[in-house]
């Protein structure tokens, strides 16, 4: 039966697994502290008290006991609460390979080129970025214009949980014409809850753009085993993996890679439960398996998507390639193969 909620009217609050629990000790105990929180930050956007915390470390709220309000938000808005995994390509209306004659990217600069696209058509006024500090630590960049896109460090993939959906909270209140949002798969899945439950973000959020992932890293980790292997980040221009290999771009044009084997520890307990590749509940996902080197792989799965595709066609803003959609169907059942859930005990 439905609890009165004094915040949120007409709000059917979720199952309370504990009695007596608030409800974010009780997310702590069946999501966080079981080790299948993804990060996605969701949890920490919707607080009313602002009290959920996130960043670079683990998701928290210090305090709880004493300042949650008990309104039952952080657990409707969780993509982990009874956690069932997507997976597979989910549906699309086109698959294509193409790059930005306009800006260069991780890949195909495809996302940047779809953003700005959007923008141009009066879609969206605005969308939430990740860039860079000279440490690669993710930087939030609420992009507002063509021009902003030019910066360097604006465009690529950091390889580092960015508070994307946090940020996102900003963005649906200020947008006149809509909001773009660009993530990982989870965080992705975090916006169709949220634009489930808050009208806000159903009407504002226009676009959401899905990156291909296996697995993301807790900044201080991934730095820290860097430097162990005595790479210095400060002066990387590019990272990425390829081909199961954690490549590291410098200044002067040289490169070191190593296996993403060698990772395995500090692989976030949460990723290691994800099975969802290719960021199924997005309107358009991309990627950089499936194409040559220099091309994103484009999926595009809703009108919002086709139309600005046709857009950007009618526009020559890309070259195009021919996909393979056969090598992502091999990483998607690949993911579902190495990311089992519920998770295998180890003896
Ligand atoms: C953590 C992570 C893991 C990935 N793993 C794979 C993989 O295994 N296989 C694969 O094919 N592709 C993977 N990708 C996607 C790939 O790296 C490129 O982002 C994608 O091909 C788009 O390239 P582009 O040139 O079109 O994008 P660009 O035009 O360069 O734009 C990149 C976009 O990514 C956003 N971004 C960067 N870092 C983050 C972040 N940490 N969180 C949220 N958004 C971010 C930027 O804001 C920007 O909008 C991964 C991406 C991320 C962030």
């Amino acid at each position: 039966m439905a609890e009165a909620c004094y915040l949120c009217w007409e709000v059917e609050l979720p199952e309370r697994r504990k009695k007596g629990m608030k409800y974010f000790g009780i997310l702590k105990e069946f999501v966080i502290d079981s080790g299948i929180c993804s990060h996605c930050t969701t949890c920490a956007n919707i607080c009313p008290v602002r009290g959920i915390t996130a960043g670079d470390k683990p998701i928290d709220f210090p305090n709880w006991i004493e300042l949650c309000v008990d309104c039952g938000a952080c657990i409707r808005v969780c993509p982990r609460w009874n956690y069932v995994p997507l997976k597979g390509m989910g549906d699309y209306i086109e698959i294509l390979g193409a790059k930005s004659k306009r800006f260069r990217g991780q890949d195909g600069g495809l996302v940047t080129e779809i953003i700005a696209s959007a923008m141009e058509m009066g879609e969206i006024d605005r969308a939430i970025f990740v860039g860079r500090d000279d440490e690669w630590k993710p930087v939030i960049i609420h992009v507002k214009s063509v021009e902003q896109l030019e910066g360097e460090r604006i465009r690529g993939t950091k390889y580092s949980f960015a508070d994307v959906i946090v940020e996102l909270r900003d963005a649906v209140f200020h947008t006149e014409k809509g909001v773009g949002v660009i993530g990982t798969p989870c965080m992705v899945s975090g916006v169709r809850k949220l634009q489930k439950v808050v009208k806000r973000y159903s009407e504002n959020v226009k676009l959401v753009v899905g990156l291909f992932c296996t697995e993301n890293f807790y900044h201080h980790q991934l730095s820290e085993f860097l430097a162990e292997k005595g790479i210095d980040l400060t002066k990387a221009v590019k990272t990425d993996i390829k081909k199961g290999k954690f490549i590291v771009e410098f200044e002067d044009g040289s490169k070191t890679s190593f296996s993403v084997k060698e990772f395995d520890e500090i692989i976030p307990s949460g990723c290691k439960v994800c099975q969802d590749f290719s960021g199924v509940e997005s309107d358009v996902s991309v990627g950089s398996v499936g194409t040559p080197d220099g091309y994103s792989t484009v999926m595009v799965r809703t009108e919002i998507a086709k139309k600005i595709m046709d857009y950007i066609r009618k526009k020559d803003y890309v070259e195009f390639t021919e996909p393979k959609p056969a090598v992502v169907e091999k990483l998607v059942k690949y993911k579902v193969k190495i990311h089992p859930y519920p998770p295998e005990k180890k003896e």
